[in-house]
């Protein structure tokens, strides 16, 4: 007991000395013979008020689901912290014992980088309070909120709020909105990461600092800008946000799905490249192939935010279009019940999958592009592997690429590869059909987006941040200069 009281005394002293200055984990004593990592547990446990798990906890297992299996992890520890407090002390604790650390959010990376093998994993799940502001119309989020938190709030109280969010309801809104997020209304108000107005970020020296859009010190200013579409788990924890919002045209959404047989996408992809760019920002069009409604199939997946019968006139083009779809649904719904309902529509599920994706310039989807669709579809390993491709521009290319750290602003698609499969099944051809799939688009590319995170990609830095990757670097080596925050392909210091 008096030892076990003496570790904590003495990590904490340690911990306190972090937080003054910036001590790389080799510049501190360890304590010869005892395991490092041990010494965390005791004092993490005597210190931090949320909760902390081992594998001996049941919960433990339950909370290392992701939603790619794939990416199986077991960390020495998980800590569920109730308050910046907690996530100071669980970053500061961490250093001193040079154990590595990765934050969960909603646990939709498609690489499971928020998980990690031997450290700690910091579980954001208990800090998920929400509240809204009707006067304002801004919307306070913890950093543990997953989109469902939210929209169960905004489904039963504020209806005719819209905010920017996820079409995963899984997705953890932290997550989302530091890799740029996309939305089904981004095209009418811009990106998740343009509507933040301020967030509270745990930074590597355990400092608590909030950011936005009203700073003036220059490194925060920096910092605020590599937050918004530089990525989760780079530069900090994002404990808590306050996002814009907008009083909505109304409580309804218009969504309307138009499906052909896969072969078909040669016809109608040639002609959606040139017609996505003439209809107005209230539209959106996603594309969408997958095996289902009994056959292989391609859909448009259309969101109208305006009135119903404007919606409609929009897609006629679409919904008489020669050769005729064999499905055209469309229903007029309260948007949260919607998204809601629909939510995890193309989710992994907690099966196996590689997963590939890319952005398209306008006018990319020639015929040729949507052949190497059509041919990929036709010969898909797996029933339950999906393309998806998301409709951006709108409100998102209004500003300049380098106006944040999201760099795809140019981007008129940005698409994505699920190869799922069982656990059971060999990888290789289900590797193989993505592969083929991504090489054969590869030289229609301009670069690749964040949130659809793939950890095979080559010259990643440049795919994802383009120019902005050095200034990056530089806010990295203000705010993380020891590299704490690190994974396969997190911001690398200059
Ligand atoms: C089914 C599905 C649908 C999706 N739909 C969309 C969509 O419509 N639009 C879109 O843009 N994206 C979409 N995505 C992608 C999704 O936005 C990203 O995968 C996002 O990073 C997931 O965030 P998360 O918190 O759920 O995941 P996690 O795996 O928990 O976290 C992702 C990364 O962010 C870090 N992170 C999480 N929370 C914090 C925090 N509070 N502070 C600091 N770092 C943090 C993690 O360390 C990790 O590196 C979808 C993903 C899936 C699986």
């Amino acid at each position: 007991m008096a030892t076990k009281l003496l570790l904590v005394g003495l990590v904490l002293a340690l911990a306190a000395s972090c937080a003054n200055g910036f001590f790389c984990p080799e510049d501190l004593p360890s304590f010869p013979g005892v395991n490092r990592t041990e010494i965390v547990i005791i004092v993490l446990k005597a210190v931090i008020r949320g909760r902390v798990l081992t594998s001996e906890d049941a919960e433990y297992y339950e909370r290392l689901r992701i939603d790619n299996a794939l990416y199986k992890k077991y960390p020495a520890v998980i800590v569920l912290p109730i308050d910046e407090w907690d996530v100071s002390h669980t970053l500061l604790i961490a250093r001193t014992q040079n154990v590595y650390l990765t934050v969960k959010g909603g646990g939709h990376s498609a690489a499971g980088y928020c998980l990690n093998s031997g450290g700690i994993v910091l579980d954001m799940a208990w800090m998920n309070a929400t509240s809204v502001d009707t006067n304002r119309l801004t919307i306070y989020v913890q950093g543990g909120v997953q989109w469902r938190n939210l929209y169960k709030v905004m489904n039963t109280s504020y209806p005719d709020i819209r905010v920017v969010g996820g079409t995963c309801d899984g997705v953890g809104v932290g997550g989302f909105m530091l890799g740029g997020g996309i939305s089904s209304l981004s095209r009418s108000y811009g990106l998740g990461c343009d509507n933040i107005i301020n967030m509270t970020v745990v930074t590597a020296s355990g400092l608590i600092v909030t950011v936005g859009n009203h700073s003036t010190f220059q490194p925060h200013k920096d910092l605020f800008w590599a937050m918004c579409g530089g990525g989760g788990g780079n530069f900090g924890v994002v404990t808590s946000m306050h996002i814009q919002a907008y009083a909505a045209p109304q409580p309804q959404i218009l969504f309307t799905q138009i499906c052909w047989d896969y072969r078909n996408t040669t016809a109608v992809l040639p002609w959606y490249n040139t017609w996505e760019s003439t209809i107005p920002n209230a539209m959106t069009v996603y594309g969408w192939w997958r095996f289902i409604f009994g056959r292989k199939t391609f859909c448009l997946n259309t969101w109208y935010n305006g009135a119903q019968a404007d919606g409609l006139a929009i897609l006629q083009p679409a919904i008489n279009f020669d050769p005729a779809p064999f499905r055209v649904y469309s229903e007029w719904r309260d948007y949260y019940d919607y998204e809601l309902f629909y939510g995890s529509s193309t989710a992994v599920a907690e099966s196996n999958a590689i997963i590939k994706s890319g952005t398209f310039p306008a006018g990319a989807f020639t015929e040729s592009v949507a052949q190497v669709f059509a041919d990929a579809i036709e010969t898909a390993p797996s029933d339950k592997s999906l393309i998806v491709f998301l409709h951006l521009g709108g409100k998102m290319a209004e500003k300049a690429n380098n106006a944040t750290a999201y760099h795809q602003r140019t981007a008129h698609m940005a698409y994505q590869v699920k190869s799922i499969y069982n656990a059971t099944d060999s990888p290789t051809p289900h590797t193989q059909w993505a592969q083929t799939l991504h090489s054969g688009l590869a030289s229609s590319l301009i670069g690749a987006y964040l949130n659809y995170i793939d950890p095979f990609l080559p010259n990643w830095q440049t795919m994802y941040y383009g120019s902005n990757y050095a200034r990056l670097q530089q806010v990295k080596s203000v705010w993380d200069p020891c590299n704490f925050f690190r994974f396969n392909q997190s911001i690398e210091l200059p």
